[in-house]
């Protein structure tokens, strides 16, 4: 004879209660047959083996217990769940799943609302049998009898361990995004199609309050469009971004206006209703991410750079028509003494001329040329007076560089720049030694053009040395003379072979400069092998 296996009290008295329905004995009461019948109510009468088995192979967790949570079933998947056997578990309390972390108040919020005859959900952290730590999502139902009387619970859990890491996961990535966009020293805004912000920053923020509450975004777009001509919104209907467009807006206040260099780009917002879980996404949302650069200070360092050289200009004109009116005056005041000495000279070439008239006419020619050099000296303009600044040479020479571009690319000439990486600042007349660097590249530049053929070469370097910077200026043109080498420094002294223009003062002035900065210059140079000019400037002084 086979041997049967044991089956467990419950499902014994599914198939007990089966075989009596199925053939109920003579005599059973309609009542009793009816009350079994009714299972499935509503419906075609349903066995009351196929609910167990439902129950059995349902893949939730499911256990049934006593008024005081003791276990009177459990289901496959429980058993799965739990690593309990249910021969196990099987009249022991359900509080064998607690591992001890669910806080109290949760358990007597259960308690009361299954007590009070409701279903309750909620969350609780549960330990298998081999030790391992669950999140359970579990539902408790109270089963009730005729007489509303609580006999029975019916709990009903789920793992729900990954979708708790998952969501963390997205809360943490969330917050981590948020920080770094609170961070970013960038002005961040979702916008939607509208222009309503649905996303912002620490940056945005700041601006919302500079601007008393005025939505940054709106004044951003009004900005854009009367400034820049176009709707960024419509970059969401074309799907084309837009890029550092400058715009300023003014704020109330002492801080002036702000510049802010915008872009924006269109980005999808996936769609999260229901609806799109099989990848139906008509519903996914266009927004705009609108960046905004703060520029304030870039651009007041531009204007101020402009304003600096439009003085600096400006002064040079002032100087240079002054200099201009003196050369006239000169031209008029040499001219009477030249006028007497004239006609003194033809008076004694006519032999007419006695020593007494010949003194007197010296006398005069004195005094006319005393008065002409007083009437030049008067008429000589000021130099324009400078506050000293804090001067970097590296920054002063790019400039130069940049300004003279055309001219040495239209001469071939090939500069080797090299800048110290780092040069101290030092304080100094800024258009001193901006002239000065000006007048001595022009130099290198002249002797550059003056060289025959190819392989124009100028060589620029900057060097820091303990207290003092230097600067070389090197050209490989045609070097000097020897009998020239101890004349350049003498003013109006012109060595170029075109002479047109040249005053012959620059390398005077320049070792001026140099001196009044407590500095110096020399230059090295030998016939034919070019011409090396070195400037030393001791950092931290400037008394010129
Ligand atoms: P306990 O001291 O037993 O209970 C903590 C608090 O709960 C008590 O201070 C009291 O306020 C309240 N409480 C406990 N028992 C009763 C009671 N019989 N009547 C009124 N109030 C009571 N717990 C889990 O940790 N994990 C589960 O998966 C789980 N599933 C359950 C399924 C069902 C169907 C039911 C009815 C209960 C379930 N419980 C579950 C709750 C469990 O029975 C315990 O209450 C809980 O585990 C706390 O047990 P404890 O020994 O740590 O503390």
């Amino acid at each position: 004879m086979p041997k049967r296996t044991p089956q467990p009290a419950p499902q014994l008295l599914v198939n007990t209660l089966g075989a009596f329905l199925a053939a109920p004995p003579a005599g059973t009461p309609p009542e009793v047959l009816e009350a079994f019948g009714g299972l499935g109510e509503g419906t075609a009468p349903l066995p009351p083996r196929l609910f167990f088995e439902a129950v059995e192979q349902a893949p939730v967790a499911i256990s049934i217990t006593d008024a005081a949570a003791n276990i009177l079933y459990v289901n496959r998947a429980f058993e799965g769940l739990t690593g309990y056997p249910r021969g196990e578990i099987l009249g022991k309390n359900e509080s064998i799943l607690s591992n001890q972390a669910t806080p109290d108040s949760v358990y007597q919020s259960l308690w009361r609302t299954i007590q009070r005859g409701q279903p309750w959900s909620g969350t609780l952290v549960n330990r298998t049998k081999p030790g391992g730590d669950y999140l359970a999502e579990l539902t408790i139902s109270p089963v009730v009898d005729g007489q509303g009387k609580i006999n029975y619970f019916l709990g009903m859990h789920r793992d729900v361990t990954k979708v708790h890491a998952l969501e963390r996961a997205l809360r943490h990535q969330k917050s981590l995004i948020e920080t770094v966009l609170d961070a970013a020293p960038v002005l961040v805004a979702l916008l939607d199609e509208e222009g309503g912000v649905i996303l912002d920053n620490h940056e945005y923020k700041k601006l919302l309050g500079d601007l008393r509450g005025q939505e940054p975004a709106h004044l951003l777009r009004r900005a854009i469009e009367e400034q820049a001509g176009f709707d960024p919104l419509e970059a969401l209907l074309t799907g084309r971004g837009f890029k550092d467009v400058e715009i300023c807006l003014e704020t109330a206040g002492s801080r002036g206006p702000r510049w802010l260099a915008c872009s924006g780009e269109r980005v999808d917002e996936i769609d999260p209703s229901v609806r799109s879980y099989f990848g139906w996404d008509k519903g996914r949302k266009r927004r705009l991410l609108l960046l905004a650069n703060d520029i304030t200070a870039r651009r007041r360092e531009v204007e101020r750079a402009y304003l600096e050289n439009l003085r600096a200009r400006l002064a040079e004109q002032q100087f240079s028509q002054g200099m201009r009116e003196a050369l006239a005056a000169a031209i008029y005041q040499i001219q009477v003494p030249l006028n007497v000495i004239q006609a003194a000279a033809a008076m004694l070439k006519s032999g007419g001329c006695d020593p007494e008239t010949l003194s007197e006419t010296i006398d005069q020619i004195n005094v006319t040329g005393q008065r002409a050099l007083e009437a030049l000296r008067a008429a000589l303009p000021e130099e324009p007076r400078e506050a000293d600044a804090m001067v970097n040479i590296n920054v002063l020479l790019r400039q130069i560089l940049e300004l003279e571009t055309e001219r040495l690319l239209a001469a071939g000439i090939v500069v080797d720049w090299r800048p110290a990486a780092v040069l101290p600042a030092f304080s100094a007349h800024k258009t001193q030694l901006r002239s000065m660097f000006k007048h001595l590249l022009g130099n290198a530049i002249q002797a550059l053009m003056e060289r025959k053929g190819p392989d124009r070469e100028l060589h620029v370097s900057t060097r820091s040395s303990g207290d003092a910077v230097e600067v070389e200026i090197r050209d490989n043109g045609p070097g000097i003379l020897p009998e020239e080498r101890f004349r350049i420094f003498e003013p109006f002294y012109v060595g170029w072979r075109s002479k047109r223009g040249r005053s012959g003062m620059g390398l005077p002035l320049a070792q001026e400069i140099a001196n009044g900065h407590g500095g110096c210059i020399e230059i090295d140079a030998e016939e034919g092998r070019g011409c090396r000019v070195r400037l030393i400037f001791p950092v931290g002084s400037a008394d010129g």
